[in-house]
C-alpha cells in the first residue's frame, strides 16, 4: 500500500481543524500543494484530502471539482451577484415566472421545508429584513417600528409559487425577497464533499466560512478533530482562549451560528446579524450556537434556526435523529452552556472556562 498522502489546500480559519497542525505540516514538507480561495463574496473554503492509495494527481483533480462544484453554487445562489439565479428572482416583479436553476429550485424547496421544520426560525424570505438591519449596522440609526413591521408582513414562502415542472418561480408581491445566507454555505459544502466522495479517497474535509463537513480519516487516520470557537474570545481586557472545546468525528457536519465578535452595538446594546424573522428584531439570546448533523445544510440552518429559538431548541433538536447541539447563552459576565444529551458523544476536549 502506498503511504498515505494528505494534500492541504490552504488553511483558511474560522474554524480550525485543530490537533491536525503536527500532521499536516509532516505532509506539507513532502507535498507542498496548495489551493483554496474565496466564495460568495469574501468567505474563505478550505479543502483537505486524504488520498489513501489514489494518485496523488487524481486526489487533486478531486480536490479541483470540489472547489468548482463551490464556485457552482456561488454563481447560481449568490445575492451580491446580480446575473445569479436567486438575484433574477429577488429583482422580478409580481406575477412573473422566473425560471431557475433546478439546483436552486431544490434548494429554494428543501429551504421551505425546513422553515416549517424549525417553527419558522430559519427563514430566507426575511431578506427585506435582513437588509434593513445591515443598513442599520452602517449607519447606527435604528429602524422605526413602521418600517420592521412593513417588512414582518411580507416574510414568508406562501409569497412564492413553485412550478417544479418548468422550475419555474412566481413571486406574489415585489418586495418579497429571498437569502440563502443561512444555508448556502453548508449546501456548498455537501456538494463539494459529494464531488471528493467519487474519487475513492481515505478522507476529506471540506470548510466554507466556518461550516465544516468530514468523510473517513483524518492524515492521522483517525477522526477529524473539530475546534468550537469560543464566542468571548477577542473581547474583554484579559486574554481568553480561542476555543470553547473540541469534538472528534469522522463522517458528518459541524456549523456554528454565532456573532458575539461579529454583532454590532448601537448605543450599548449588542445586535445580532441573526433576524427573528417573526419580530422583525435581531436576537439577543446565544451568542453561538453550534450544530453536528450527518450533513452541513442541515447543520448550517439549524444553528440559525436555534439561534433564534434559543434555550427552548434545544429540546426540539433533541427530539430529532442525528442532530445535537449546543448553546452558550448569556454573556462574558454570567454565560451557561447548555447542550443536546448526544452532544457528549462528539467531545475530545471538554469545553472549559470561556471566560478564565
Ligand atoms: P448564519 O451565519 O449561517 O447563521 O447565517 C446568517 C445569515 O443568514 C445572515 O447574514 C442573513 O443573511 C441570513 N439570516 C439572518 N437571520 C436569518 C433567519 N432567521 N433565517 C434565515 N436566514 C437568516
Ligand atoms: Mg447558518
Amino acid at each position: 500500500m502506498k503511504r498515505r498522502q494528505a494534500i492541504l489546500l490552504a488553511v483558511s480559519a474560522v474554524v480550525v481543524v485543530v490537533a491536525l497542525a503536527a500532521a499536516v505540516h509532516r505532509y506539507r514538507e513532502n507535498q507542498p500543494v496548495g489551493d483554496a480561495g474565496f466564495t460568495m463574496g469574501t468567505i474563505p473554503y478550505t479543502i483537505a484530502v486524504v488520498p489513501g492509495d489514489v494518485e496523488r494527481d487524481d486526489a487533486l483533480a478531486a480536490a479541483t471539482q470540489a472547489a468548482k462544484a463551490i464556485r457552482r453554487v456561488d454563481r447560481v445562489m449568490s445575492t451580491y451577484l446580480p446575473g445569479s439565479d436567486l438575484s433574477r428572482l429577488n429583482a422580478a416583479g409580481a406575477g412573473e415566472a422566473v425560471k431557475l436553476d433546478s439546483e436552486l429550485m431544490t434548494l429554494l424547496l428543501r429551504a421551505r421545508s425546513l422553515t416549517a421544520a424549525t417553527d419558522e426560525a430559519f427563514d430566507p424570505t426575511g431578506r427585506g429584513l435582513f437588509l434593513l438591519w445591515k443598513e442599520t449596522f452602517k449607519t447606527g440609526k435604528l429602524p422605526g417600528d413602521d418600517a420592521v413591521a412593513k417588512l414582518v408582513k411580507i416574510v414568508g414562502w406562501e409569497n412564492l409559487t413553485f412550478n417544479a415542472a418548468d422550475c419555474t418561480v412566481v413571486k406574489s408581491d415585489p418586495a418579497v425577497q429571498v437569502d440563502l445566507g443561512a444555508i448556502a454555505k453548508g449546501h456548498a459544502v455537501d456538494v463539494a464533499v459529494e464531488e471528493l466522495q467519487k474519487a475513492g479517497l481515505d478522507g476529506g474535509m471540506v470548510e466554507v466560512g466556518g461550516e465544516v463537513r468530514v468523510f473517513g480519516v483524518s492524515p492521522k487516520g483517525s477522526k477529524w478533530v473539530l475546534g468550537i470557537r469560543n464566542p468571548f474570545a477577542g473581547s474583554g481586557a484579559k486574554p481568553r482562549p480561542a476555543f470553547a472545546g473540541t469534538v472528534a468525528i469522522s463522517d458528518g457536519a459541524v456549523a456554528t451560528s454565532g456573532d458575539y465578535i461579529q454583532g454590532r452595538k448601537i448605543g450599548k446594546k449588542r445586535y445580532s446579524h441573526i433576524i427573528d424573522p417573526r419580530t422583525g428584531r435581531p436576537v439577543t439570546v446565544a451568542p453561538s450556537v453550534t450544530v453536528i448533523a450527518p450533513d452541513c445544510m442541515t447543520a448550517d440552518t439549524w444553528a440559525t434556526a436555534l439561534s433564534v429559538l434559543g434555550p427552548d431548541g434545544i429540546a426540539r433538536v433533541e427530539a430529532i435523529d442525528g442532530l445535537e447541539a449546543m448553546m452558550v447563552v448569556g454573556d462574558p459576565e454570567q454565560y451557561k452552556i447548555l447542550t443536546t444529551s448526544g452532544f457528549g458523544q462528539y467531545v475530545r476536549d471538554p469545553m472549559g472556562e470561556l471566560v478564565p
